[in-house]
């Protein structure tokens, strides 16, 4: 299951995107214009967005532009009515993974994103080691130790702590953690995550613990250095 965002302006468009990922299991979040577009890709950091070029607004490409500057890492797809080289060497060069023409056949837009999706697994799985002060984590593994005595960690600390590491320095929303740890519709409540924050913290031990730090009104944080400033 991957979470993905669907910028197009044309709603039976919209709509048929928005049914079939769901159908295959994704999250979807959508909006019919760019500048939303752009806000719900920078809060929710979905795995994949999937631009219409011709947007009122900002298009597909600047929206392509604004996302690679802004730094988000998830997959891009262009899907547009344009068929013309020039569009799809514009599309690629704005920082696009891969491109659509409409009318697109479901099944080729199935294998579209499941190949993006799999290939943004392996960019993120290749990230699987790193140093936390004096803890090495493998995410691969599924191996913490600290100054190499292996300690252990629930799946739910695991993936808290994965997905604090994905968005090294940005604060994650409490509702965005409860969601990623223990999917959407399930019903814990955001205690919930305050309550495991606290558990990872003190099997982390105090200096490293400290490094999930809780942005006040906005989630929590994780940054490898302790004396850096949010950016
Ligand atoms: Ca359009």
């Amino acid at each position: 299951m991957a979470r993905i965002l669907i910028v197009e302006d044309e709603p039976t468009t919209r709509m048929l995107l928005r049914t079939v990922l769901q159908s295959g299991g994704h999250r979807v979040f959508d909006c019919r214009d760019g500048a939303s577009g752009l806000q719900i890709a920078l809060h929710e950091k979905p795995d994949l967005a999937i631009l219409d070029v011709n947007l009122p607004g900002l298009n597909g490409f600047e929206l392509c532009t604004a996302l690679r500057h802004a730094r988000f890492d998830g997959g891009i797809l262009l899907v547009t009515a344009r068929q013309t080289i020039d569009d799809r060497v514009a599309g690629l060069g704005s920082g696009a993974d891969d491109y659509l023409c409409k009318p697109f056949d479901i099944r080729e837009l199935k294998a579209r994103v499941a190949a993006l999706i799999r290939r943004n697994e392996r960019r993120v799985s290749k990230e699987r080691t790193c140093t936390l002060g004096k803890i090495e984590v493998d995410l691969g593994q599924k191996v913490a130790r600290r100054e190499g005595m292996p300690f252990s960690l629930t799946k739910t600390e695991w993936s808290l702590l994965e997905l604090l590491l994905q968005n090294e320095g940005r604060p994650v929303s409490r509702a965005k953690i409860l969601d990623a740890v223990w999917g959407y519709d399930s019903s814990p409540t955001t205690r919930t995550v305050d309550t495991h924050v606290y558990r990872l913290r003190r099997k982390l031990g105090d200096d490293v613990g400290a490094l999930i730090r809780n942005v006040h009104g906005e989630g929590y944080a994780l940054r490898h250095n302790a004396s850096e400033e949010l950016s």
